[in-house]
Protein backbone atom coordinates (compact mmCIF):
# COMPACT_ATOMS: atom_id res chain seq x y z
CA UNK A 1 0.00 0.00 0.00
CA UNK A 2 1.09 3.29 -0.90
CA UNK A 3 1.44 5.94 2.16
CA UNK A 4 -0.85 8.13 0.08
CA UNK A 5 -3.68 5.87 -0.55
CA UNK A 6 -3.34 5.28 3.36
CA UNK A 7 -3.40 9.10 4.24
CA UNK A 8 -6.54 9.56 1.98
CA UNK A 9 -8.06 6.44 4.01
CA UNK A 10 -6.94 8.20 7.75
CA UNK A 11 -8.52 11.33 5.57
CA UNK A 12 -12.09 9.80 5.50
CA UNK A 13 -12.20 8.37 8.58
CA UNK A 14 -11.63 11.82 10.38
CA UNK A 15 -14.69 12.89 8.40
CA UNK A 16 -16.45 9.93 9.75
CA UNK A 17 -15.80 10.91 13.00
CA UNK A 18 -12.76 8.19 13.49
CA UNK A 19 -9.33 9.01 14.49
CA UNK A 20 -6.25 6.76 13.32
CA UNK A 21 -3.09 7.03 15.35
CA UNK A 22 -1.11 6.38 12.18
CA UNK A 23 -1.53 5.23 8.56
CA UNK A 24 0.01 2.08 9.03
CA UNK A 25 -3.05 1.23 11.91
CA UNK A 26 -5.31 0.67 8.90
CA UNK A 27 -2.94 -2.44 7.78
CA UNK A 28 -3.96 -4.06 11.13
CA UNK A 29 -7.00 -2.94 10.82
CA UNK A 30 -8.24 -4.72 8.08
CA UNK A 31 -6.79 -8.23 9.55
CA UNK A 32 -9.23 -8.54 12.29
CA UNK A 33 -11.63 -11.10 13.45
CA UNK A 34 -12.92 -11.12 16.21
CA UNK A 35 -14.08 -7.56 18.06
CA UNK A 36 -14.20 -7.46 22.02
CA UNK A 37 -16.00 -4.89 23.32
CA UNK A 38 -16.51 -3.15 27.33
CA UNK A 39 -19.49 -2.93 28.29
CA UNK A 40 -19.92 -0.02 30.53
CA UNK A 41 -19.52 2.70 28.55
CA UNK A 42 -19.04 1.47 25.24
CA UNK A 43 -22.08 -1.01 24.47
CA UNK A 44 -23.92 1.06 27.77
CA UNK A 45 -24.18 4.76 28.20
CA UNK A 46 -22.47 4.24 31.36
CA UNK A 47 -25.04 7.00 32.90
CA UNK A 48 -26.08 4.57 35.81
CA UNK A 49 -29.00 5.69 38.42
CA UNK A 50 -29.84 3.93 41.33
CA UNK A 51 -32.97 1.96 41.30
CA UNK A 52 -32.87 0.11 44.09
CA UNK A 53 -31.53 0.56 47.70
CA UNK A 54 -31.89 -2.75 49.91
CA UNK A 55 -30.89 -1.67 53.81
CA UNK A 56 -30.25 -4.92 56.28
CA UNK A 57 -32.62 -5.40 58.63
CA UNK A 58 -32.34 -2.58 61.28
CA UNK A 59 -30.43 -0.09 59.17
CA UNK A 60 -31.94 3.03 57.88
CA UNK A 61 -31.98 3.35 54.35
CA UNK A 62 -30.59 6.90 55.18
CA UNK A 63 -27.70 5.77 57.15
CA UNK A 64 -26.91 3.16 54.19
CA UNK A 65 -26.96 5.77 51.69
CA UNK A 66 -25.07 8.04 53.88
CA UNK A 67 -22.19 5.85 54.72
CA UNK A 68 -21.75 4.26 50.96
CA UNK A 69 -22.31 7.67 49.48
CA UNK A 70 -19.52 9.46 51.40
CA UNK A 71 -17.21 7.01 50.05
CA UNK A 72 -18.59 6.28 46.35
CA UNK A 73 -18.21 10.73 46.39
CA UNK A 74 -14.41 10.00 45.72
CA UNK A 75 -14.46 7.15 42.68
CA UNK A 76 -14.42 8.26 38.77
CA UNK A 77 -16.24 5.22 38.47
CA UNK A 78 -19.85 5.22 36.77
CA UNK A 79 -21.66 3.06 39.79
CA UNK A 80 -19.78 5.33 42.42
CA UNK A 81 -21.37 8.56 40.33
CA UNK A 82 -25.17 7.10 40.46
CA UNK A 83 -24.93 6.00 44.19
CA UNK A 84 -22.91 9.37 45.53
CA UNK A 85 -26.14 11.67 43.31
CA UNK A 86 -28.43 9.54 45.14
CA UNK A 87 -26.80 9.94 48.66
CA UNK A 88 -25.87 13.70 48.70
CA UNK A 89 -24.23 12.55 51.75
CA UNK A 90 -22.64 15.43 53.50
CA UNK A 91 -20.43 12.71 55.47
CA UNK A 92 -16.21 13.25 54.71
CA UNK A 93 -14.33 10.44 53.97
CA UNK A 94 -10.64 9.46 55.03
CA UNK A 95 -8.36 7.03 53.54
CA UNK A 96 -9.97 6.34 50.62
CA UNK A 97 -8.87 3.62 48.64
CA UNK A 98 -10.14 2.15 45.32
CA UNK A 99 -9.74 -1.56 44.69
CA UNK A 100 -10.03 -1.82 40.87
CA UNK A 101 -12.58 -3.76 39.53
CA UNK A 102 -14.23 -4.55 42.72
CA UNK A 103 -15.34 -1.31 44.63
CA UNK A 104 -14.01 1.13 47.27
CA UNK A 105 -13.28 1.53 50.76
CA UNK A 106 -12.75 4.61 53.19
CA UNK A 107 -13.43 5.46 56.48
CA UNK A 108 -16.36 8.04 57.32
CA UNK A 109 -17.09 9.09 61.00
CA UNK A 110 -14.42 6.95 62.20
CA UNK A 111 -16.32 3.83 61.18
CA UNK A 112 -14.06 1.72 58.39
CA UNK A 113 -16.67 1.27 55.44
CA UNK A 114 -16.43 -0.81 52.13
CA UNK A 115 -18.50 -0.63 49.11
CA UNK A 116 -18.31 -3.14 45.87
CA UNK A 117 -18.96 -6.53 44.71
CA UNK A 118 -19.34 -9.05 47.36
CA UNK A 119 -16.20 -10.78 46.35
CA UNK A 120 -14.51 -7.32 47.77
CA UNK A 121 -16.45 -7.30 51.08
CA UNK A 122 -15.31 -11.27 51.14
CA UNK A 123 -11.99 -9.92 51.27
CA UNK A 124 -12.62 -7.87 53.84
CA UNK A 125 -14.07 -10.81 56.04
CA UNK A 126 -18.10 -9.85 55.45
CA UNK A 127 -20.46 -12.15 54.57
CA UNK A 128 -23.87 -11.27 52.99
CA UNK A 129 -26.71 -12.60 55.49
CA UNK A 130 -29.34 -14.56 53.91
CA UNK A 131 -32.01 -11.39 53.25
CA UNK A 132 -28.81 -9.20 50.75
CA UNK A 133 -28.20 -12.43 49.06
CA UNK A 134 -31.23 -12.85 47.73
CA UNK A 135 -31.88 -8.90 47.05
CA UNK A 136 -28.81 -8.69 45.36
CA UNK A 137 -29.53 -12.17 43.27
CA UNK A 138 -33.05 -10.72 42.08
CA UNK A 139 -31.66 -7.50 41.39
CA UNK A 140 -28.99 -9.15 39.11
CA UNK A 141 -31.33 -11.38 37.12
CA UNK A 142 -33.04 -7.99 36.10
CA UNK A 143 -29.80 -6.86 34.12
CA UNK A 144 -28.94 -4.28 37.35
CA UNK A 145 -25.23 -4.20 38.56
CA UNK A 146 -25.39 -4.24 42.39
CA UNK A 147 -23.16 -3.87 45.08
CA UNK A 148 -22.68 -4.44 48.83
CA UNK A 149 -21.84 -1.99 51.47
CA UNK A 150 -20.30 -3.03 55.22
CA UNK A 151 -19.84 -0.85 57.86
CA UNK A 152 -17.57 -2.02 60.81
CA UNK A 153 -16.60 -5.21 59.11
CA UNK A 154 -21.14 -6.24 59.22
CA UNK A 155 -23.01 -6.03 55.82
CA UNK A 156 -25.68 -2.86 56.00
CA UNK A 157 -27.33 -2.98 52.12
CA UNK A 158 -27.28 -3.63 49.03
CA UNK A 159 -27.74 -1.08 46.25
CA UNK A 160 -28.51 -1.35 42.58
CA UNK A 161 -28.28 0.71 40.28
CA UNK A 162 -28.94 0.40 35.96
CA UNK A 163 -27.35 1.21 33.24
CA UNK A 164 -28.85 1.97 29.78
CA UNK A 165 -27.70 0.31 26.03
CA UNK A 166 -27.18 2.94 23.76
CA UNK A 167 -29.30 3.71 20.93
CA UNK A 168 -26.84 2.33 18.79
CA UNK A 169 -25.08 -0.90 20.36
CA UNK A 170 -27.16 -3.43 18.52
CA UNK A 171 -26.92 -1.67 15.18
CA UNK A 172 -23.07 -2.00 15.77
CA UNK A 173 -23.24 -6.42 16.94
CA UNK A 174 -25.13 -6.29 13.39
CA UNK A 175 -22.55 -4.48 11.20
CA UNK A 176 -19.63 -5.96 13.07
CA UNK A 177 -21.50 -9.42 12.14
CA UNK A 178 -22.28 -8.26 8.48
CA UNK A 179 -18.45 -7.70 7.97
CA UNK A 180 -17.78 -11.32 9.11
CA UNK A 181 -16.50 -10.86 12.62
CA UNK A 182 -16.96 -12.51 16.22
CA UNK A 183 -18.40 -9.59 18.55
CA UNK A 184 -17.38 -10.46 22.30
CA UNK A 185 -18.88 -8.54 25.41
CA UNK A 186 -15.87 -8.41 27.85
CA UNK A 187 -17.30 -6.82 31.28
CA UNK A 188 -15.97 -6.92 35.07
CA UNK A 189 -19.41 -6.97 35.69
CA UNK A 190 -21.40 -10.24 37.06
CA UNK A 191 -22.75 -13.10 34.29
CA UNK A 192 -26.11 -12.25 34.59
CA UNK A 193 -25.96 -8.40 33.98
CA UNK A 194 -23.32 -9.60 31.08
CA UNK A 195 -25.88 -11.94 29.82
CA UNK A 196 -28.42 -9.65 29.90
CA UNK A 197 -27.14 -6.75 28.21
CA UNK A 198 -25.73 -8.98 25.56
CA UNK A 199 -28.90 -9.84 24.72
CA UNK A 200 -30.35 -6.75 24.33
CA UNK A 201 -27.80 -5.97 21.59
CA UNK A 202 -27.30 -9.16 19.98
CA UNK A 203 -24.15 -10.92 21.24
CA UNK A 204 -23.64 -14.46 21.88
CA UNK A 205 -20.01 -14.58 23.55
CA UNK A 206 -19.80 -12.95 26.22
CA UNK A 207 -16.91 -13.08 29.12
CA UNK A 208 -17.72 -11.31 32.30
CA UNK A 209 -16.39 -10.85 35.89
CA UNK A 210 -13.03 -10.25 34.90
CA UNK A 211 -10.69 -8.07 36.79
CA UNK A 212 -8.83 -4.63 34.66
CA UNK A 213 -5.63 -6.84 35.13
CA UNK A 214 -7.27 -10.26 33.61
CA UNK A 215 -8.75 -8.14 30.59
CA UNK A 216 -5.20 -8.58 29.01
CA UNK A 217 -5.14 -12.27 29.60
CA UNK A 218 -9.05 -12.81 28.27
CA UNK A 219 -7.67 -10.60 24.92
CA UNK A 220 -4.37 -13.24 24.85
CA UNK A 221 -5.93 -16.11 24.92
CA UNK A 222 -8.40 -15.35 22.08
CA UNK A 223 -5.49 -14.46 20.08
CA UNK A 224 -3.08 -17.52 21.12
CA UNK A 225 -6.53 -19.18 19.69
CA UNK A 226 -5.83 -17.69 16.18
CA UNK A 227 -7.99 -14.56 16.62
CA UNK A 228 -7.00 -11.43 15.89
CA UNK A 229 -8.43 -8.67 17.88
CA UNK A 230 -9.77 -5.53 17.73
CA UNK A 231 -10.69 -4.18 21.71
CA UNK A 232 -12.99 -1.53 21.65
CA UNK A 233 -12.98 0.38 25.03
CA UNK A 234 -13.68 3.57 26.78
CA UNK A 235 -11.94 3.20 30.94
CA UNK A 236 -9.08 3.44 32.48
CA UNK A 237 -9.26 -0.18 33.42
CA UNK A 238 -9.72 -1.23 29.79
CA UNK A 239 -6.19 0.65 28.82
CA UNK A 240 -3.85 -2.64 28.99
CA UNK A 241 -6.69 -4.58 26.80
CA UNK A 242 -6.85 -1.56 24.40
CA UNK A 243 -2.81 -2.01 24.17
CA UNK A 244 -2.55 -5.64 23.66
CA UNK A 245 -4.86 -6.18 21.23
CA UNK A 246 -3.84 -6.00 17.82
CA UNK A 247 -5.79 -2.97 17.25
CA UNK A 248 -7.36 -0.91 20.36
CA UNK A 249 -10.49 1.29 19.40
CA UNK A 250 -11.40 3.98 22.18
CA UNK A 251 -14.14 5.66 22.52
CA UNK A 252 -13.70 9.68 22.40
CA UNK A 253 -16.04 9.84 25.53
CA UNK A 254 -13.88 8.11 27.43
CA UNK A 255 -10.64 7.88 29.68
CA UNK A 256 -7.53 9.61 28.56
CA UNK A 257 -5.44 6.97 29.44
CA UNK A 258 -7.80 4.48 27.45
CA UNK A 259 -7.30 7.05 24.12
CA UNK A 260 -3.35 7.25 24.78
CA UNK A 261 -3.28 3.28 24.37
CA UNK A 262 -5.50 2.89 21.55
CA UNK A 263 -4.26 2.84 17.45
CA UNK A 264 -8.36 4.30 16.97
CA UNK A 265 -10.50 6.83 18.49
CA UNK A 266 -14.23 7.33 17.80
CA UNK A 267 -15.33 10.77 18.50
CA UNK A 268 -18.50 10.24 19.81
CA UNK A 269 -18.60 7.03 21.33
CA UNK A 270 -21.21 5.27 18.99
CA UNK A 271 -20.20 2.11 18.68
CA UNK A 272 -21.35 1.96 15.15
CA UNK A 273 -18.23 3.45 13.89
CA UNK A 274 -15.95 0.46 14.77
CA UNK A 275 -17.38 -1.36 12.49
CA UNK A 276 -17.40 1.38 10.32
CA UNK A 277 -13.64 1.67 10.77
CA UNK A 278 -12.77 -1.78 10.14
CA UNK A 279 -14.87 -1.37 6.95
CA UNK A 280 -12.94 2.14 5.74
CA UNK A 281 -9.89 0.49 6.18
CA UNK A 282 -10.68 -2.48 4.30
CA UNK A 283 -12.28 -0.63 1.29
CA UNK A 284 -8.76 1.90 1.48
CA UNK A 285 -6.45 -1.06 1.35
CA UNK A 286 -9.19 -3.00 -1.49
CA UNK A 287 -8.74 0.69 -3.42
CA UNK A 288 -4.35 0.64 -2.96
CA UNK A 289 -3.98 -3.63 -4.54
P1 LIG B 1 -16.65 -2.78 33.43
O1 LIG B 1 -15.68 -3.80 32.93
O2 LIG B 1 -18.06 -3.18 33.17
O3 LIG B 1 -16.35 -1.39 32.90
P2 LIG B 1 -15.30 -2.44 36.08
O4 LIG B 1 -14.16 -3.39 35.86
O5 LIG B 1 -14.98 -1.00 36.09
O6 LIG B 1 -16.53 -2.74 35.05
O7 LIG B 1 -16.01 -2.80 37.46
C1 LIG B 1 -16.47 -4.12 37.69
C2 LIG B 1 -17.41 -4.16 38.87
O8 LIG B 1 -16.72 -3.75 40.06
C3 LIG B 1 -18.59 -3.19 38.77
O9 LIG B 1 -19.65 -3.75 38.02
C4 LIG B 1 -18.94 -3.01 40.23
O10 LIG B 1 -19.72 -4.12 40.66
C5 LIG B 1 -17.60 -3.06 40.92
N1 LIG B 1 -17.07 -1.72 41.16
C6 LIG B 1 -16.06 -1.09 40.51
N2 LIG B 1 -15.83 0.14 41.00
C7 LIG B 1 -16.76 0.33 41.98
C8 LIG B 1 -17.07 1.40 42.89
N3 LIG B 1 -16.42 2.56 42.88
N4 LIG B 1 -18.09 1.19 43.76
C9 LIG B 1 -18.77 0.04 43.78
N5 LIG B 1 -18.53 -0.99 42.97
C10 LIG B 1 -17.54 -0.86 42.09
MG1 LIG C 1 -15.88 0.64 30.64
Amino acid sequence: ATPTALLVGTGRGAQLGILVKGPEVLESTRRVTTVVLDKTGTITTGRMSVVDVVPAPGVAVEELLRLAGAVESASEHPVAKAIAARAASQARVEDFRNAEGLGVTGVVDGVPVVVGRPRLLAQHGIELPTELATALAGSEALGRTVVAAAADGVAIGVISVADTVKPTSAEAISRLRALGLRPVLLTGDNQRVAAAIAAQVGITDVIAEVLPEEKVAAVERLRAGGAVVAMVGDGVNDAPALAAADLGLAMGTGADAAIEASDLTIVRGDPRLAADAIALSRRTLGTIK
